[in-house]
């Protein structure tokens, strides 16, 4: 795994109504280390949900470069990106049981059944989801669900896992259960971890990065030691 370097990232939107142009990233460079956990912070509206599509090969840039270690990956479609994207506002399938929402990636994939088993009650025991299985959705608590689209996301061991606010549904406590479930996978998988979240000052841990936006352009990046703890 590579670091993901991001070099002179701009995008531009035209307001449906006004018709006037939207500057939402402007000439962005960065670079997110391989296998760390990297978030990213800064007000309503900076442009972190349009980074993380831009990332996820799911909105093209209008300027810029993303590379992952030498190569170029900004025109490589979504699907060819062993990346995975939480979005802020993830739908559950609500017709579907929990373990096939789970197991919908790797059916695509079209993974050997036993398989699907397999891997689905592996991620499931991680998460504490074992007893929801056969459940749907609409049963489940918001934090329930929050986990089970996360579960979803993770299922095919993605090497770059982006997360828009996962915790934003969360009380604090649950929060950072869900986080300690996600930094054990993550040092296990050795995934580079993106997560973009308001609530960072309880949640980071020395080794994590930070990167701090503002209207559209990254203002400040940290590497959390020790001493920030
Ligand atoms: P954040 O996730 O930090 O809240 P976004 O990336 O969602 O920020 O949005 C950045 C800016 O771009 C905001 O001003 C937002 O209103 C605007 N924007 C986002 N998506 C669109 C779109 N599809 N069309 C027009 N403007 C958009
Ligand atoms: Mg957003």
């Amino acid at each position: 795994m590579s670091d993901i370097r991001i070099q002179g990232l701009s995008k531009y939107y035209i307001e449906p109504k006004s018709q006037t142009g939207i500057v939402a990233l402007d000439n962005i460079h960065l670079q997110i280390p391989a296998k760390q956990i990297t978030w990213i912070q800064g007000p309503s509206g900076c442009g972190k949900t349009t980074l993380l599509k831009i990332l996820a090969g799911l909105l093209p840039p209008d300027e810029g470069q993303i590379y992952l270690g030498q190569v170029d990956i900004t025109n490589q479609p979504a699907n060819l990106r062993s990346m995975a994207l939480v979005t802020q506002n993830y739908t559950l399938y609500p017709h579907m049981t929990i373990f096939d929402n789970i197991a919908y990636p790797l059916k695509q994939a079209k993974t050997p059944v036993e398989e699907i088993k397999q891997r689905v009650n592996d991620i499931a025991s991680w998460f504490n989801l074992e007893i929801l299985l056969s459940r749907k959705p609409k049963v489940l608590s918001g934090g329930q669900q929050q986990k089970v689209a996360i579960a979803r996301a993770l299922i095919k061991f993605p090497d770059i896992i982006l997360m828009d606010e996962p915790f934003a549904n969360l009380d604090t406590p649950n929060a950072l259960h869900l986080l300690s479930i996600i930094r054990t996978l993550q040092a296990q998988t050795h995934a580079t971890l993106v997560i973009v979240s308001h609530h960072i000052d309880h949640l980071t841990v020395s080794g994590d990065f930070l990167v701090e936006m503002d209207n559209g352009e990254m203002i400040r990046t940290t590497s959390i030691g020790d001493t920030d703890v």
